[in-house]
This record gives structure tokens, sequence and C-alpha cells, in this order.
């Protein structure tokens, strides 16, 4: 197992920018424009919760829960922002958001067919921090850090430091983007994308919108959910400046965390010209019934954003606990078709290694 250690933010963008002093092009930051002042988000993220003992101490969890989460956080660290902790029940330990980033002695347990790579995307990386897996679209690992770390999530072993991008390396990843008229779409993954700064992002974006034949900016991400601030001025400029077409994918388990903030966060963005879609995890403990999964929908469509993703759970080392099998997945997509209009169904899908697209269930 690897564990995987946090890079700070700032203190990456800082080293990489200062790499690039003397280099000849206009490097991430050295630009004209941006304020020496960190931006609210960048403290909400240095401030997440990052202790075990901490995050049960904050919810009032009885102590039998601690040794579940000193284990699981030795191999996959806890981190929580505080605006996801302030939706959860205190008190509560099946409280749907904090099963999603509470640990769980489970996770240590081996379990036949559950491992660290279940999409092998190592086998698709022609650059460090490129995924190339469909044609027509390339992934960029845009940064190497998260706002929240899922326990389920299924890069939870992913070799970050190894595909951390400096921007020399982003500088490749255009060079073989520029070289491929069949790619119509950037995707910008990570990690979480929107972790990374918006002076390196906004460097990255124009790159991209130079490159003729692109015509999709997409852009995966958790941190408009637990962080909300995150979608401020200076991440809206770079966002609204492109002339490639947005999308941007959240990524929401359950109703619960979409407040007002959220709902708002979403609002700034559809303005700045950006479709909205989210996808989900079929998650045991979180939101495995048709009342949770209709009350998504229910509640994304009020925030603005259509449901498109259900994924099943990838079989990652360390999650099995969350599994939900597909018998009973496509009941509860059957029950739910019941519930709720043909356009707020998210499509129920298993990414398969080496298959061109998503596989319907
Ligand atoms: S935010 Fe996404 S990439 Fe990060 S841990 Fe959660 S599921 Fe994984």
């Amino acid at each position: 197992m690897i564990t995987r250690s946090p890079i700070p933010l700032q203190r990456q963008d800082e080293s990489e920018e200062s790499r690039q002093n003397g280099s000849q092009r206009e490097a991430p930051g050295t630009g004209r424009g941006w304020s020496p002042t960190p931006p609210a988000w960048q403290a909400q993220l240095a401030g997440a919760i990052r202790d075990p003992r901490e995050l049960c101490r904050r919810l009032g969890l009885n102590e039998r829960w601690l040794p579940g989460a000193e284990a699981g956080h030795a191999l996959f660290e806890v981190r929580v922002p505080e605006a996801f902790l302030s939706r959860m029940r205190p008190g509560d330990p099946d409280d749907p958001l904090l099963r999603q980033v509470l640990p769980l002695n489970a996770e240590a347990r081996p379990v036949p067919g559950y491992v660290a790579d279940p999409l092998e995307e190592a086998a698709h990386t022609p650059a460090k921090g490129l995924i190339h897996k469909y044609a027509g679209r390339v992934l960029l690992i845009a940064s190497p850090t998260c706002a929240v770390n899922c326990r389920y999530c299924f890069r939870r072993h992913f070799p970050y430091a190894e595909n951390s991008p400096s921007t020399a390396q982003w500088e490749a990843s255009l060079e073989t983007l520029r070289g491929d008229a069949t790619i119509r779409e950037a995707i910008l993954s990570g990690g979480d994308p929107l972790a990374a700064s918006d002076r390196r992002l906004s460097w990255l974006v124009e790159r991209l919108g130079e490159i003729p034949h692109l015509k999709r900016l997409r852009i995966h991400t958790r941190l408009p959910v637990v962080i909300p601030d995150r979608v401020d001025d200076a991440l809206l400029a770079w966002l609204s400046a492109t002339r490639l077409q947005k999308v941007v994918v959240l990524h929401i388990n359950h109703e619960q965390e979409i407040d007002d903030a959220v709902i708002a966060a979403c609002a700034r963005l559809k303005a700045a010209g950006v479709t909205l879609l989210n996808q989900s995890v079929l998650l045991r403990g979180v939101n495995a019934s048709v009342a949770a999964l209709a009350a998504l929908s229910e509640r994304l469509f009020d925030a603005g954003v259509l449901p498109y993703y259900l994924h099943v759970l990838d079989p990652v080392a360390g999650a099995a606990h969350f599994d939900v099998p597909d018998d009973e997945a496509r009941e509860l997509v059957a029950g739910l078709r019941e519930e709720l209009p043909g356009f707020l169904m998210p499509r129920l899908v298993r990414e398969i290694p080496g298959e061109g697209s998503k596989t319907p269930l």
C-alpha cells in the first residue's frame, strides 16, 4: 500500500514558479495582475482537518471509531475542509458525508479483486501527468492534491508524486496535444485540478486555447462543493476568458452536500458560460437507496446541475466496504426511473480498463 503524502499547494506553486525564473517564456504566476495575497479558499484548504482524532472529536464521535480512523489514515490520509464538515450531523457515525471521509478498520483488510490501480492508468500514461484513454480526449493531471480525501477514491494509491505536474511537464503535455489533431477535448483532472492556483491554471488554459483543434475544456472537480469559496473572481476571470467551450463535472454523492453556498457557486459558474454536470459513485452507507438517489437528482437540478453518471465502485484496495453488487445497482436505477423524469436520470456505468468508453450496466 502506498501512503500518499500531501504536497502543500502553496509551496508547490511557489517552488514551481521560482524554477521558472530565467525562462524565456512567461511562466505561470510571473505575469502581471495577480494579487500577492493568498485567496480565502487557499487558507481554507490549508486549514482542512488532517488528523483523524480531530475529525472524531469535532463531530463528537464515540472513541470506538478512533482505532479504525487512525489505521485507515495511515494508508490514505484524512483531509476534510471545514466547509464540508459543517454540513455533517454531529454525533452521527452514519452521516452520509462523514462516511465518505472517515477511515475505517475495513480499509486495511485485503479483499480479492481489489487492487491499487483498478483502471490500469499506469498503462495509459504517454507523458508524465498525461492520461490518454479515450479517442479525442486527453486528461491532464493539473494538480496532485485534493481538497478532500474520499475513502472510495480509485486514485487513492495513484503515484501523484511521480505525476505531479511541473510547468515543464505541462509544456510536454501541450506539445503532445498540439501534435495530435484528433484531440478535441482537454480534461483537467487530479487530484483536484482546481486545487492548483489560478495563476497556474490561467497560464495552462490560455495555452490550451491557442491549440486550434481543441474545442472543449472539461474540468473534473469536487472543490466548488467542499470549499464553495473556490469559485471566486480570479477563477471566473480565466474561465470566462477562454474561447474553449467549458464543462465542469462536479462530484456530489448525496443531497446533503448541496447547501446554499454550493448553489451560489454553481450559479457563478453558470454565469461564466459553464455547462454543469455531476457524477456520483454508488456507495454503500452513503447513497445506496432509491430515496437518496432521487433526492440527489432533485437537489442537483435545484443547483442548475444535470446528473450525468452514476458509477459503480471501482475495485480499489481499501474501499470494498462501499461496494454495491451490480444486480442491486440495476434494481436501484429501475426504482429511480419510476421516481424521476428522464432528464434527471444519471447513467449507471462502470469503467473497465482498456474499454474505449464507460460501459453501461
Ligand atoms: S476529490 Fe476526487 S480525486 Fe480527490 S479523493 Fe475525492 S474522489 Fe478522489
